[in-house]
Formats: C-alpha cells, sequence, structure tokens
C-alpha cells in the first residue's frame, strides 16, 4: 500500500464537459459517445459528459451516453437550479457535477447574491437532486480564491443535507502546492473529495498530486489538458505521474493512453503540441547521433517512461547530427542495401535537410533512399546542367544539357508549367536514343509545408515496358527531373 495516497484513487474525466468549452471545440452526440465509450474502457470512473442545460444536443448526448450502459458513472454539469437537475435526471445521468460559487468575487460579481442566499441554494439544490435520485457531487466554483471557513461552512451543511462528495475547483489556476497543505486536509475529512484545477500558470499537474497527497480522493481530468483558457489537468500525466514518480498502481489501463489522446485530438480538432509530455509527436524521438545510440543499448538511459507502457513506439529520426553508422543502421532496419557511395549521398541529403532546419521522419529517408537507390551508377544518362524559367508574363520554358553515352546534348522546351517544361525537355532531348513516354506523375509533400521534402513519383514505359521511378527534394522540379532520369536510366539499361 503506498502510504501518500488513499487506497481506491479515482478519475473524474471532464474532457466532454470543461473540455468541449475550449475554445473553437464542439463535439456530436456520437462524437461524445465514442470518447465515452473509450473513456469507460480505459478506466474512468466517473464521466462528465456535458451540462443538460446547455443545448438540446447536449441533453442528447447525456441520454446517448447514459443508454449505453457503459461501466462508468455518468455526470453532468449542473448550477443550484431546480431546472438544471430536472434535466439531469429526466435525460438519464447517474449524478450530477452541482457546481456552485463560494468565492466572493464569484457571489457579489457573478451571483449579484450574499453568501448566505448562495449557501441556501447549494443545500436546497443538494436536497432537491437527492430526491430525484441522483448522486450529487457538490462543488465549490473558485474554491482557491474563496474565505475557507465559508467553503467548509457551505460543504458540511451539503453532506448534511446529502451530498455523497465535494470538489474542490481551482477555477482560475492560482491555488499553490503550499495553499493545498492548508486548505484540502479538513475538507477531505467532510466526505470524499475531488480536485479540480486548470493550469494558467502551469500548476495543474503538480497540484493536482498535491491534493492527492493531501487527502483528495478523486481526481478531475481531461484528455490532453483540453478546457478553458490553457485548460485543465491533463489526465495523461496525473496517471503517468502516479505510475512512475509515486509507484502508485492505478487501475487505468495505461497502454491505451496514446489511443485515447489520438482519438480526442483527432475528434475535437485541437492538435497536440509536438512537445507534450507523454503524448506529443517527439515524447519518445530521439535525434539518432545524439542520444540515439545510448537509447538503443539502454532506453533507460533517455527516457523515464517506457513508451510501451503507454502504448507508443520510441523513434529514433535522422537529422544533422546523425552519423553515417546510424543513418546505415536505420537503412538496414528497413531493408535497404545501399553501396557506400549510396550511403553518403544518403547522409548528406539528410544532413542539408537538417541544417535547413528539419528532421527527416522514417518516411522521409524511406523516400530519399528510394531515390537514390534507383540512379545507376554507371547511368547511360547524366544530367550536366538544368535550368527553368517560369512567371506571369512568359511561357515556362526549360534548358538542359544531358551526356548520352559519353555525348554531350543540350535541348529546350516549353510547357505548360515549369515542371511540365522540364519534363518536355527531358523527353525530348533523348528522343532520339529511345522514345520514352510519361504515363502518370504524382506528387507527394512528405512532412508538409512549401519548405518540406517532396516526393515525385513518374511512370515511364519504352516499348510496353513500364517502371516506376521517384525523386526526393525539397525542390519540386528538381525532384521531377531526379525521378525522369533515374528512370530512364533504368530502362535503358533494360533493368525494369
Ligand atoms: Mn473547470
Amino acid at each position: 500500500m503506498n502510504v501518500l495516497f488513499v487506497e481506491n484513487l479515482r478519475f473524474l474525466d471532464t474532457t466532454l464537459r470543461d473540455g468541449e468549452q475550449t475554445p473553437g471545440v464542439s463535439l456530436n452526440p456520437n462524437q461524445k459517445l465514442e470518447i465515452a465509450t473509450k473513456l469507460a474502457d480505459i478506466g474512468i470512473d466517473v464521466i462528465e459528459v456535458g451540462s443538460a442545460a446547455a443545448s438540446p444536443g447536449e441533453r442528447e448526448a447525456i441520454r446517448v451516453i447514459s443508454d449505453a450502459g457503459l461501466p462508468a458513472e455518468i455526470c453532468t454539469y449542473v448550477r443550484a437550479l431546480p431546472q438544471d437537475i430536472d434535466l439531469a435526471a429526466d435525460y438519464g445521468a447517474d449524478s450530477v457535477h452541482l457546481v456552485i460559487p463560494v468565492s466572493d468575487l464569484h457571489i457579489a460579481k457573478k451571483m449579484r447574491k450574499t453568501r448566505d442566499d448562495v449557501a441556501q441554494m447549494a443545500w436546497s439544490a443538494v436536497e432537491y437532486a437527492k430526491s430525484r435520485g441522483l448522486v450529487v457531487e457538490l462543488s465549490g466554483e473558485d474554491a482557491s480564491r474563496a474565505d475557507q471557513s465559508f467553503v467548509r461552512h457551505v460543504f458540511t451543511e451539503g453532506v448534511q443535507r446529502g451530498a455523497d462528495r465535494l470538489c474542490f475547483c481551482d477555477t482560475v489556476g492560482v491555488l499553490t502546492p503550499e495553499k493545498i497543505m492548508q486548505f484540502i486536509p479538513p475538507l477531505a475529512k467532510i466526505a470524499p473529495l475531488s480536485i479540480h484545477c486548470h493550469d494558467d500558470l502551469g500548476f495543474a499537474l503538480a497540484n493536482t498530486i498535491s491534493a492527492l497527497k493531501n487527502g483528495a480522493s478523486c481526481a478531475h481530468v481531461t484528455v490532453n489538458g483540453l478546457g478553458e483558457r490553457a485548460g485543465n489537468t491533463p489526465f495523461e500525466e496525473v496517471v503517468m505521474a502516479l505510475e512512475v514518480l509515486y509507484d502508485y498502481r492505478t487501475h487505468i489501463r495505461t497502454e491505451e493512453i496514446y489511443h485515447l489522446s489520438s482519438l480526442v485530438s483527432r475528434l475535437t480538432g485541437v492538435p497536440l503540441p509536438v512537445n507534450k509530455a507523454i503524448v506529443g509527436e517527439m515524447a519518445f524521438t530521439h535525434e539518432s547521433g545524439i542520444h540515439a545510440h545510448g537509447v538503443i543499448r539502454e532506453p533507460s538511459t533517455y527516457e523515464s517512461i517506457k513508451p510501451e507502457m503507454i502504448g507508443r513506439n520510441r523513434r529514433i529520426v535522422l537529422g544533422k547530427h546523425s552519423g553515417s553508422a546510424s543513418v546505415e543502421a536505420a537503412l538496414t532496419e528497413m531493408k535497404y542495401a545501399p553501396t557506400d557511395h549510396q550511403l553518403a549521398d544518403i547522409v548528406s541529403r539528410i544532413k542539408q535537410l537538417g541544417d535547413a532546419g528539419k528532421r527527416v521522419s522514417d518516411t522521409d529517408l524511406m523516400a530519399i533512399a528510394d531515390a537514390v537507390l534507383a540512379i545507376e551508377c554507371n547511368p547511360v544518362i547524366r544530367l550536366q546542367q538544368f535550368t527553368v524559367v517560369s512567371g506571369s508574363s512568359m511561357i515556362p520554358t526549360a534548358s538542359v544539357t544531358l551526356n548520352i553515352n559519353g555525348q554531350e546534348l543540350t535541348g529546350a522546351a516549353t510547357g505548360d508549367g515549369p515542371v511540365d517544361a522540364a519534363m518536355q525537355v527531358l523527353r525530348k532531348s533523348i528522343a532520339d536514343v529511345a522514345d520514352i513516354r510519361l504515363e502518370e506523375y504524382h506528387v507527394d509533400a512528405i512532412s508538409g509545408g512549401t519548405d518540406a521534402l517532396v516526393e515525385v513519383t513518374v511512370r515511364l514505359s519504352k516499348d510496353g515496358k513500364i517502371i516506376t521511378s521517384r525523386g526526393a527534394r525539397t525542390d519540386i522540379i528538381m525532384a521531377s527531373v531526379e525521378a525522369m532520369i533515374a528512370g530512364m536510366n533504368r530502362l535503358l539499361e533494360g533493368k525494369a
């Protein structure tokens, strides 16, 4: 047993309520059901699915999720108003997160009431919700800026009137672990207490863990830390901090965390920062050449969490720090067998991309390797010079000098655009040698962005023989020329 925490810590996930209050996020009932199903599956105890008073769509979501029979308590946010509580009960929720402002600022400015009015509202609402058969979590909004004796007063009487649980809300993210040591223990003695934190100053995780150490028994969390403004306490961070740093066994199926995180990011349309703890793209990515060597020999040298724990894989990417040994290792793993000359060409292209500030992913590496390995050692056609000009007041024109079987040959051609002009001039220049046709032309921007690596795929034919060839460069025209020349050489050498 871990003495720091209560024995069965619980999680209330509010991705579908507070998380949905992230500016710009709106989920339909089916999307909410998909996320709720995954939340229940991963081991969340209570799912706050929305706010019944907010809209008909919210109510439908509550109904759909309540009817799904998930193995989790289905909770909905309500104000201390009978009409909100009626909607929660009528649409099938198991419990209510009954929120009442407790700071003088909120009571005076938002509610325009007195402390006594607000306390009476809260207690009557608790009694009413209990009369409607709901489990009640009575929640003090802006509790971290409230007079703590008033919070204790509202909570103590609230529990006497029937509240099952309590919640301390750090609504604007101003708690500190030091304040928590003062505020939380007396409240946790009244009834099971939840902690609800916001990340305005980046303290949400630390505050949540501190509250759990000081007697709170449930953490309010959201997947990926979604939520109003800077967001709520990230679910994945609390779980992994407990598991890894405090050696506390949660009942969460951690190996599903990455899948859940990706699902929520996709459905909400909120991308993850690449360096986000636990679930960010770079969280288990090493650039080869720096730490990769150590990680390959012994992962714990540069990893505090095993990626498999959350259903991820370690990735080694290449960049300007990569040596030829690590590039070769990566290529061998992908079943490429470059010659020394080809390897040197691949390494130099990776370093060029790295110097231009880019990472080289596995897909990028494959594109580069395909392009380089397609270049013949003793090609029939060698490129000596290539120029293309285009603009708003001219016909795109390309000129090329090729060395074909030792003979220099220069040509020019126009086209519908610079790429077309490039393709035309290459075909025209070798027309005397062979009749090669361009059957298909395709471009992929591998990593996105106008300065990214571009992969051009061409399908060429000669005398009924068809081959596919690729070029990979940051310059689309040079990638096209590279793909064409590599393909033409293969057709001319008969190596289709
Ligand atoms: Mn909140």
